[in-house]
C-alpha cells in the first residue's frame, strides 16, 4: 500500500513539474457552475444545452484547462493577468499584451457568445471558455504576479506538506472544506444573501479582477514572511478559506448574469 503521506504529496510534486498551473482544480470550476446553472433563466438554460449538445455544464467548465494543457498551450495565458501584486490598477499594455489575458479573453468570448449571427461552434467554444474564465478571474492568484509566476513558485507548507501557494489557493484549500462538488456549492449557495446578489450583478471584468487582485494582496500573501518556504497556519487557512468561499460565491452569481444577459 502506497504511505499515505505520499498519497497527500504526489498530486503536489505532479503539479511542481509542471511550469505554470494556473486554474481553479477541477472541483472549484464545477461548484461555480452547479450554482450559476440554478439561477439560468430558463431560455438561458435551453440555449446553453443546445450549444453543448450532450456536454454537462460540469465537464464543459474544464475544458479549457484540458486543450491548454494538450492540444491548445498558446491558451494558456488567456487564464490569467499578471498585476504586480502590490499595484492598485492594470496597465494593459504592459500586463496584456496581443490580448494575452483573462481580462481581453474573457471580453472577447462573451461578444462572440452574445452575437446571434456567429456560427454555432465558435459560439459553443465561445461558451466554454466563458464559463472557465468567469470563474479563473475570482481565484485573486490569477490576477497577480510577484514575479512567483502568480505564487506557482512560492513555496509553501500548507498542513505539514510542502506545495506552492498556487496549488494551495486553486485546489488545497477547495478540497479541504468539502471534496463533494455539490455538497461544496450547496453550502456555499446558503450563504449568499439577496443583498449580496444584487451587489454582485453589476461591474465589468476588469472591476472584478481588480476585487481579486486585492484579496490577494490582503489575504493570500503575507508581508511578513521572510523564510521559505513559509508554514501556512490554521489562522491563514481560515482567513484564505473565507475569501475563496466569497470569491466562488461571486463567480457563480456573476457567471449566471453575464449568461442571462447574452442568451436569454
Ligand atoms: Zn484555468
Amino acid at each position: 500500500m502506497m504511505p499515505r503521506q505520499w498519497l497527500r504529496v504526489l498530486p503536489a510534486a505532479l503539479l511542481l513539474a509542471v511550469p505554470c498551473a494556473r486554474s481553479w482544480g477541477p472541483e472549484g470550476h464545477r461548484v461555480v457552475v452547479i450554482m450559476a446553472s440554478q439561477h439560468l433563466q430558463p431560455q438561458t438554460a435551453a440555449r446553453v444545452q443546445q450549444l453543448l449538445g450532450a456536454e454537462s455544464l460540469e465537464d464543459a467548465s474544464t475544458w479549457a484547462d484540458q486543450i491548454a494543457h494538450s492540444t491548445r498551450p498558446e491558451t494558456i495565458p488567456w487564464h490569467f493577468i499578471d498585476i504586480p501584486l502590490y499595484d492598485s490598477r492594470i496597465d494593459m499594455r504592459r500586463e496584456c499584451p496581443r490580448a494575452q489575458c483573462v481580462v481581453a479573453r474573457t471580453e472577447q468570448f462573451l461578444t462572440v457568445l452574445g452575437n446571434p449571427d456567429a456560427d454555432r461552434q465558435s459560439r459553443r467554444e465561445a461558451l466554454e471558455f466563458v464559463l472557465h474564465f468567469v470563474a479563473d478571474l475570482h481565484q485573486p492568484l490569477h490576477c497577480e504576479d510577484h514575479n512567483d509566476r502568480g505564487g506557482n513558485a512560492q513555496r509553501v507548507i500548507f498542513e505539514g506538506h510542502p506545495d506552492n501557494l498556487h496549488w494551495v489557493w486553486d485546489t488545497g484549500l477547495v478540497e479541504e472544506m468539502d471534496r463533494d462538488p455539490r455538497a461544496l456549492a450547496a453550502s456555499l449557495e446558503r450563504e449568499i444573501t439577496p443583498q449580496e446578489r444584487a451587489a454582485w450583478e453589476r461591474g465589468t471584468i476588469e472591476d472584478w479582477v481588480l476585487e481579486s487582485h486585492r484579496l490577494a494582496a490582503q489575504v493570500a500573501y503575507r508581508r511578513a514572511w521572510v523564510f521559505f518556504p513559509a508554514v501556512l497556519d490554521r489562522s491563514y487557512d481560515l482567513r484564505a478559506e473565507a475569501a475563496i468561499r466569497l470569491q466562488l460565491e461571486r463567480a457563480s452569481v456573476r457567471l449566471a448574469w453575464l449568461l442571462n444577459q447574452r442568451l436569454a
